[in-house]
């Protein structure tokens, strides 16, 4: 039996009606940008596997630093015992996180990120006396597919058959020059007329929502709303962060800090999964007490695996390495470049960068999971280029050390899209 006939005997795949796409690639290796399946056929890894690989994959360097993580200490339990690995990860966490950061939770991904921050942030409120049970989060936001996390989620192509069972979430647009003030009133009102804990926002750019981004000015208006009325600040950087924005997280464009940071995806390089939430000393000592009550009774049993956090650091080792950020600098360039010589195309309706991340929208109707998505994938993926389109939207999110050749191979591939579609 061929992988892809055992493939569907007992494996149930994410995000995939059954019925319609029976069939998945199996990929038997990878490495730098590239993914090799069966027949030895390589696809340059477009969106990083998911925003993941983003130093590419199984990149040695990281490779010889888990290793070595392997041989010596695998798994220990979180509560009551620490590690080196945890501890210098959250040494070089604080470093490279917006000042007003000061402590490091672990959990497994970027779900859980989420719904710790939501939970600490009610629990915040809860340890002060106050009952605020409201959180406020942005029109077509993905924060995970958790319960809590989904709450927050505005895609209703993932939620519909939950909704009944939700958190409480109120929703404001995405701001932008016609909407602010609107915007800025909505969420005025809507902390004046419920107990509002938190609100929670991807900043500047929404992955799952096509890669939709916003100004940082707009953003920091709502922010300053929020912390006038103790609403605590939830940026999930899950997507944005460990340097994707030109930044290392997108919060440092934005001039009022949140309170608390969610990140994961590229934190652990595609290697393993892992997940962390900071958060500011306010929201820390909020569970300090006498009673054991306050605390934080939220635990994942492989909180801060030392495997994990190994790669972790040495994942942040390159990125602050001179190669690395010549690298996004580079890749930065060489997407302005491709988009002043395609934004005027008929069959471009709009395109959108920042950082490594570039987004072009055809000027086609089509939904987000429909036939015609299905054929632009085939499109790319023939030509030996994985792209993963949202509706309409065509985005590139490669990892770092994409080659400026295999640039080109993309841009031409989406340049051959736009001929045939
Ligand atoms: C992927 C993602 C999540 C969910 O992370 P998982 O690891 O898939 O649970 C949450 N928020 C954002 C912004 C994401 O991109």
């Amino acid at each position: 039996m061929t992988l892809k006939e055992r493939d569907k005997k007992h494996l149930w795949h994410p995000l995939t009606q059954h019925k319609i796409h029976p069939e998945a690639l199996p990929i038997v290796r990878a490495k730098g940008a590239l993914l090799y399946d069966e027949n030895d056929k390589a696809y340059i890894d477009g969106i990083a596997s998911w925003y993941t690989a983003m130093y590419g994959h199984c990149n040695d360097f990281i490779l010889k630093k888990v290793q070595d993580q392997m041989y010596r200490l695998d798994q220990i339990v979180f509560a009551g015992f620490t590690h080196e690995p945890a501890i210098r990860l959250s040494e070089e966490l604080i470093k490279i996180l917006p000042n007003n950061q000061e402590k490091i939770f672990f959990s497994d991904n970027g779900s859980t990120a989420n719904e710790v921050g939501i939970k600490m942030a009610l629990q915040y409120h809860f340890n002060k006396g106050e009952k605020r049970n409201t959180i406020i989060a942005f029109e077509d936001g993905f924060h995970g597919d958790t319960f809590g996390a989904m709450s927050a989620s505005g895609l209703s192509v993932y939620n519909g058959p939950f909704e009944d069972f939700f958190i409480d979430v109120q929703r404001i647009p995405t701001p932008n020059a016609q909407n602010i003030n609107k915007v800025l009133e909505q969420l005025q009102t809507i902390i004046l007329c419920n107990e509002v804990a938190a609100f929670i926002y991807e900043p500047l750019v929404q992955g799952a929502n096509a890669m939709h981004m916003f100004e940082e000015r707009y953003l920091n208006q709502l922010l300053e709303i929020c912390k006038k009325h103790s609403v605590i600040t939830i940026a999930d950087e899950v997507m944005t962060g460990f340097g994707k924005t030109g930044k290392t997280f997108a919060s440092e464009y934005v001039e009022t800090k949140p309170d608390i940071i969610s990140m994961s995806k590229a934190l652990t390089a595609g290697f393993v999964p892992m997940a962390v939430t900071s958060c500011t000393q306010d929201i820390y000592d909020a569970f300090l007490d006498d009673s054991v009550g306050k605390a934080f009774f939220h635990a994942h049993t492989y909180s801060a695996n030392p495997i994990a956090c190994s790669v972790a650091l040495a994942a942040i080792e390159l990125l602050g390495s001179k190669e690395f950020q010549d690298n996004i600098d580079r890749i930065v360039v060489s997407h302005k470049a491709f988009d002043a010589k395609i934004k005027d195309h008929s069959k471009v309706k709009t395109t959108r960068q920042k950082g490594v991340i570039y987004a072009l929208e055809l000027k086609i109707d089509m939904d987000r999971y429909g036939k015609k998505r299905y054929e632009i994938f085939d499109h790319f993926m023939q030509k030996g280029i994985f792209l993963r389109p949202l509706g309409s939207t065509v985005y590139i999110l490669a990892p770092y050390v994409t080659t400026n050749d295999q640039l080109d191979e993309i841009y031409a591939a989406i340049t051959e899209l736009l001929e045939v579609v």
